[in-house]
């Protein structure tokens, strides 16, 4: 049972089998440094030049402009919530506009709601979260200090593919579970915010890439680790970056690079993925019924039931028998979530929908 098995969690999820063998081999002894890269100082040669690589990676894959920063920061997406409007919101005088597509969006809005005003510009939850806004349904601040999304919602399976239009306001944008998934015109987003670990490495470490303008709206009086002007000050480096997370980020990011091609060839990976799936739940006759609304399907988190519990029950198990892992879905929605980031392998997918098809043949997919 020492295989490895097409993990589907939702995170912390896969991780390129190839970044994995190079930390294998490196985790002795990274290569000129003596030591492994946990055991060597943040703030010495081996360590910036891996710190530098990553921000260079990133500003590669995904053409950011030199008036954005690139922060490495630990707190996850949870810290981002508060972290959010702490610099961005605190001493404006203004309101924040959060645009409420699933359960994470709630998350942020409680943490917001505890440091300053926030209007809801729209809330899906009529229909459970299985939608996105159309353009007109947006009820907009034009005077907000920012506007908040959440690109991808992990628990409902739903996902905007152009950003919302919120004028002049800058965007802030929730992207932990879809960062690096495609590429993106970064000019539209005052800040964006991921933790690492479902696209881009392991837990323990965000990426946050913020304009440059923002960053000065930072209170000076807020604690030390929660001011972006800090950490940008600090280029990271602010206190002790979390280096073993960072060193996995930049082998993620090199990975996209030089094994996928880049972000436009991920993407088409990503689409052909997900429509693997979705081409089975669309021909099942209602055998299995997606949640999200068609055109908002995510291509990270695919999420769907079956005609019963217990049939959803069965799928789990058979399921987990043949190698395919963590496809409960949520408690909140129940049913299955196939969560299918970049590292997961086109064959796992593969093997996935044929796994689907056999189980609603046979009611039964075991042989
Ligand atoms: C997982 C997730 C988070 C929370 O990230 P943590 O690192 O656990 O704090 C926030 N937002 C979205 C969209 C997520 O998928």
């Amino acid at each position: 049972m020492n295989e490895r098995h097409y993990n589907f969690s939702a995170g912390p999820a896969n991780l390129p089998l190839s970044v994995l063998e190079r930390a294998q081999r490196e985790l002795l002894c990274l290569p000129g440094a003596g030591a492994s890269v946990m055991e060597i100082s943040h703030r010495g040669g081996p360590f910036r030049a891996i710190l530098d690589e990553a921000e260079a990676n990133y500003r590669r894959l995904l053409a950011i402009p030199d008036n954005y920063r690139v922060l490495f920061l630990q707190g996850g997406g949870r810290l981002q919530f508060a972290m959010v409007p702490m610099n961005l919101l605190q001493g404006t005088g203004k309101s924040a506009d959060y645009i409420l597509t699933g359960t994470w969006g709630n998350k942020a809005i409680e943490e917001a709601r505890n440091v300053g005003d926030v209007r809801v510009a729209w809330d899906g939850r009529e229909t459970a979260y299985d939608r996105l806004p159309e353009a007109g349904e947006l009820n907009l601040d034009a005077e907000a200090a920012y506007a908040h999304f959440a690109s991808n919602e992990t628990i409902q399976g739903v996902q905007f593919f152009d950003e919302p239009a919120v004028g002049e306001v800058p965007l802030v944008c929730d992207a932990s579970s879809d960062l690096l998934c495609r590429p993106l015109n970064i000019e539209k987003y005052g800040l964006i915010y991921a933790s690492a670990q479902k696209n881009c490495g392991p837990a323990g470490v965000a990426v946050v890439i913020i304009r440059d303008d923002l960053i000065e709206r930072s209170d000076k009086k807020l604690p030390g680790y929660l001011s972006y002007a800090n950490h940008a000050a600090e280029g990271s480096l602010y206190n002790t970056a979390p280096t073993f997370a960072i060193y996995i980020v930049n082998l993620v990011a090199k990975w996209l690079l030089d094994e996928i091609g880049g972000l436009a060839a991920m993407e088409t990976q990503n689409r052909r993925k997900a429509k693997m799936l979705y081409d089975v739940l669309d021909e099942s006759d209602g055998f299995y019924k997606g949640h999200a609304r068609e055109q908002d399907r995510s291509l990270m988190n695919v999420t769907f039931r079956l005609p019963d519990e217990e049939s959803n029950k069965r799928f789990l198990a058979e399921a987990e028998s043949q190698g395919l892992d963590a496809l409960k879905g949520h408690r909140s929605v129940g049913g299955i979530r196939a969560s299918i980031y970049n590292a997961m392998p086109v064959e796992g997918v593969e093997k996935l929908a044929e796994f689907m098809k056999e189980f609603q043949r046979t009611g039964s997919a075991q042989k």
